[in-house]
């Protein structure tokens, strides 16, 4: 029998999980979510302003390996009709020029000394690891040089990765690029840099997109069967042990299951020890801000997202062209674009400065020309992206193995401080639901 359970959140990991208990037979009142947003969604959040929908914490695409899951999650949105979909089409600006991603199998877009500098490095590279059997280094930025060279470290890899991580690229771990980052064959880069088109990367080559109301529409769908057990704008403020159940703002539960950042426990759970507190508490993250441009012109090339790698493009690294999502996204004769900044965590929000550094970027970069933005819009997400640095995997274990001690459950993106996309959430609330509905060893 589930015991009574408190939620904290209602993103799609804390929605999910209520929504597989009770579907799992839990009693209705057994569950309940505390969200301190006024609406449920969290990072899958969407807005609308003068019939422009954008995603607020960067462009979401609906995809999954696991074809149940993506099945629910669009089930749980209305089902096939409530979606687009799409092919993704991804490149990267390099000057006036549009490189095909992933970098190393679009050399040959390249300027031809651009094309040599990374073709000779790749060689050398490969030749190098191959001969002397090296290891993947452990540190990022020595990674990149392994892996792919000196040349697609200068023209990519490092103006990229300084631009999303705001850190030397030493003080990050490789641990997290094990099928983030591609990994072409030799013979591919060879093929793709004179110019025969080779694919590289076939992962999430369709995807789906809901047709309306943004991102957000599925996690309101899931959110359809269990909204009665929300609580909205209830931040909870207070965890402690009592006997062997919690307390969540003095009211009693059997069990806890926490999808908040792990940095915010300290100052939520009394009776942490200091260790685990300064564990959680320097865990590092970064923040995003994402800003909204819309552009009173119709036509866009038929792109999904590009990366922008180079200073001179302006504060942001990645632009997500919004309105092919969906033709539900913008007016019609208009579009847009969601550009994505992001910043570390202990660094100043960006000020009112910014929207206007995007735009210069985006114009130096001949996205747009400045006459046609019709307006701006932007929101800051304090936790968007988990920084992976040579502390992290120690600092994370203590946290978890703490909360394991204790019987918190942990649960999502950065209550578990990890890497994972929407619908890894939902594969981790399923799992979490099987587990806590079993019946309990005596
Ligand atoms: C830039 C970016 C792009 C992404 N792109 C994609 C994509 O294309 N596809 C995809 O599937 N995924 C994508 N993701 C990942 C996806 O957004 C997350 O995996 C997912 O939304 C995490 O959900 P969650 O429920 O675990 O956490 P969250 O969404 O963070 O939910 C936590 C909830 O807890 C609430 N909360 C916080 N403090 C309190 C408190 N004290 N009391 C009560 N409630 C509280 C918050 O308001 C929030 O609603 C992307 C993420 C980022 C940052």
């Amino acid at each position: 029998m589930v015991k009574n359970t408190a939620i904290l959140g209602a993103g799609v990991s804390g929605l999910s999980l209520a929504r597989f208990l009770l579907e799992g037979g839990a009693a209705r009142d057994s569950v309940t979510l505390f969200e301190a947003a006024a609406e449920v969604g969290g990072l899958c959040r969407s807005r609308t302003v003068s019939g422009f929908t954008y995603d607020l914490t960067g462009g979401h695409i609906l995809y999954s390996k696991d074809a149940a899951v993506m099945r629910w999650m669009k089930n749980a949105a209305g089902g096939d009709g409530a979606f687009v979909e799409k092919n993704r089409e991804t490149k990267i600006r390099f000057g006036e020029r549009w490189v095909h991603y992933p970098f190393e199998n679009g050399l040959a877009d390249l300027p031809r000394e651009a094309n040599f500098d990374c073709l000779k490095g790749y060689v050398e590279a490969w030749h190098r690891r191959t001969t002397d059997g090296s290891r993947a280094p452990e540190a990022f930025g020595a990674w990149v040089r392994w892996r792919f060279g000196d040349g697609i470290a200068k023209h990519f890899m490092d103006p990229y990765n300084g631009k999303v991580w705001k850190r030397e690229l030493d003080f990050l771990t490789s641990d997290w690029v094990a099928g983030r980052v591609p990994d072409a064959p030799i013979e591919d880069v060879l093929r793709s840099a004179v110019g025969i088109r080779t694919e590289g990367y076939t992962h999430q080559s369709i995807f789906y997109y809901p047709r309306k109301g943004g991102f957000q529409a599925i996690t309101d769908g899931i959110a359809g069967t269990v909204m009665d057990r929300v609580r909205l704008a209830t931040p909870v403020k207070e965890i402690v042990r009592e006997g062997r159940g919690w307390l969540v703002d003095g009211e009693p539960f059997d069990q806890v299951v926490s999808t908040l950042a792990l940095t915010d426990l300290p100052r939520i759970v009394r009776g942490m020890p200091a260790d685990v507190a300064r564990a959680m508490s320097e865990l590092e993250f970064n923040s995003i801000t994402c800003i909204l441009v819309a552009l009173d012109r119709a036509e866009q090339p038929d792109l999904s997202w590009i990366y922008l790698p180079h200073d001179e493009q302006g504060p942001a690294n990645r632009v997500t062209y919004m309105s092919n999502y969906s033709p539900e996204n913008a007016p019609r004769g208009k579009s847009s674009f969601l550009c994505e900044v992001t910043h570390d965590s202990r660094a100043k929000t960006p000020g009112s400065e910014l929207e206007g550094q995007v735009i210069a970027g985006l114009e130096r970069a001949g996205l747009l020309s400045r006459s046609e933005v019709l307006f701006t819009d932007r929101e800051t997400t304090r936790h968007a992206y988990v920084v992976f640095d040579h502390a992290y995997a120690a600092r994370r274990a203590r946290a978890l193995g703490w909360l394991e001690e204790v019987g918190l459950v942990p649960l999502g993106r950065f209550g578990r401080f990890e890497y994972d996309n929407s619908d890894q959430c939902v594969i981790k609330a399923r799992a979490l639901a099987a587990q806590l509905g079993r019946p309990q060893a005596r």
